[in-house]
């Protein structure tokens, strides 16, 4: 049993070694079990002269009786609980009986008498009433209901995918990273300047109009207009202003444009846009790199063609198409109807791209002289829908789990 403590000044006493023990009121420290086997010793060895010194005895047998009693579980350990404390050798009451009680100073011997009492009606008590709930079984049943059964299946928690957008948007990265181009991004509110100017688009350029652009309503103090951007090409801009060439770069991210939402269109979209400029970029590395990436993206055997176009920041400026992916080029639909993908032509547009406009170089600092390059943009939904066979733009933005599902 470990030495009992008591606070007595500024140092700690035993028990039996502080003289005037008796003439405190003392403070035990209850740091340690220390009534473990009192009951074995008389109150002499502990150390009691005075019947107040009892009631804290008596109060730490009973808390050590009461953490036991609520960790019995069973009825084997309830009978070695029952005899540990009301055994008539060897129980801690009989202990308390023949040590202290028998033995006592007149002067202890009503005040043990009276703690004995006591804690004996409490350990009845509690013993009768835990018999009762371990004979009824009630205890094994709540552990019962407590026990974890290990075998049980687990809670499956959905878990989404990758938005076709998104695993499209990856696919595409994938086959320009593996030809030498980054990924950057750039902010969809954008100024006019680089939306529209710096892409050699000047206000009133007729072209402006067929983009029906977002403006923000901004404070008249406020820093200028802004507007949500209409294409992913001011990033061309903002990273030509930042990087001398040799440039290669795709621009993900959404655009907006003014559009009433139907099959092909949506006020907002995804666009991804390609920039290389170097040296000695030619006409043919710029069909080259095209015509790579369709055939990565759509497979081997599709075919691509271009047309003249116009786009104000591209000079040569082409519309890519590719060969009918749903009929294999030929034009005829099933049942010897004509295919309604491609209206019979066998092509179907894809993009549109060019070769920078030297003007646009210099919004940057570039020399025109010296260097070159194409740029192209490409619709990711229209990309989307066409490998996936998707015939509705709306079906991206709709979050219907039953679309989703399909990607996973
Ligand atoms: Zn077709």
């Amino acid at each position: 049993m470990p030495p009992r403590l008591l606070l007595a000044g500024p140092i700690c006493c035993r028990p039996g070694e502080a003289r005037n023990l008796s003439s405190f009121d003392v403070f035990y420290l209850s740091i340690m079990p220390t009534t473990d086997g009192s009951h074995d010793k008389t109150l002499a060895a502990l150390g009691v002269t005075r019947p107040e010194q009892l009631a804290f005895l008596f109060a730490e047998i009973r808390a050590r009786f009461d953490s036991e009693s609520g960790a019995v579980r069973d009825e084997t350990a309830f009978k070695q609980f029952r005899d540990a404390w009301l055994g008539r050798k060897s129980g801690v009451l009989a202990g308390i009986t023949d040590n202290w009680l028998k033995p006592a100073t007149p002067e202890l011997k009503r005040a043990v008498g009276a703690g004995l009492n006591e804690l004996r009606a409490h350990v009845d008590a509690q013993i009768e009433s835990r018999r009762v709930v371990i004979e009824s079984g009630a205890e094994e049943t709540a552990l019962a209901k407590e026990r974890v059964d290990l075998s049980l299946p687990g809670v499956v928690r959905p878990i989404g995918s990758r938005h076709l957008i998104r695993q499209v948007f990856q696919e595409i990265e994938d086959i320009f990273v593996s030809i030498g181009f980054s990924v950057v991004e750039g902010p969809e509110i954008e100024t006019p300047y680089y939306n529209f100017e710096a892409l050699n688009i000047p206000e009133f350029h007729p072209v402006r109009d067929d983009m029906d652009t977002f403006y923000l309503e901004l404070p008249k103090s406020g820093p200028g207009p802004l507007l949500l951007r209409t294409h992913t090409s001011p990033v061309q801009i903002r990273t030509m202003e930042k990087q001398k060439p040799p440039v290669r770069v795709i621009v993900p991210g959404k655009v907006y444009r003014r559009d009433n939402p139907d099959a092909t269109h949506s006020f907002m979209f995804h666009q991804i846009e390609g920039l290389a400029v170097d040296t000695d970029i030619t006409f043919c590395d710029f069909t080259g790199t095209i015509e790579y990436f369709v055939k990565q993206y759509f497979g081997p055997s599709v075919k691509t063609r271009f047309r003249p176009s116009y786009f104000p920041f591209t000079e040569p400026s082409v519309e890519f198409d590719v060969s009918c992916i749903f009929c294999g080029g030929s034009g005829a639909g099933p049942g010897g109807a004509t295919c309604g993908k491609c209206k019979g032509s066998g092509w179907i547009e894809l993009f549109g791209a060019g070769m920078v406009d030297p003007a646009v170089y210099g919004f940057v600092n570039y020399d025109a002289k010296k260097v070159s390059g194409f740029a192209f943009g490409m619709g990711m939904d229209r990309l989307a829908m066409l490998k996936y066979g998707i015939d509705d733009i709306q079906v991206f933005f709709q979050n219907d789990v039953r679309f989703l599902k399909q990607f996973p």
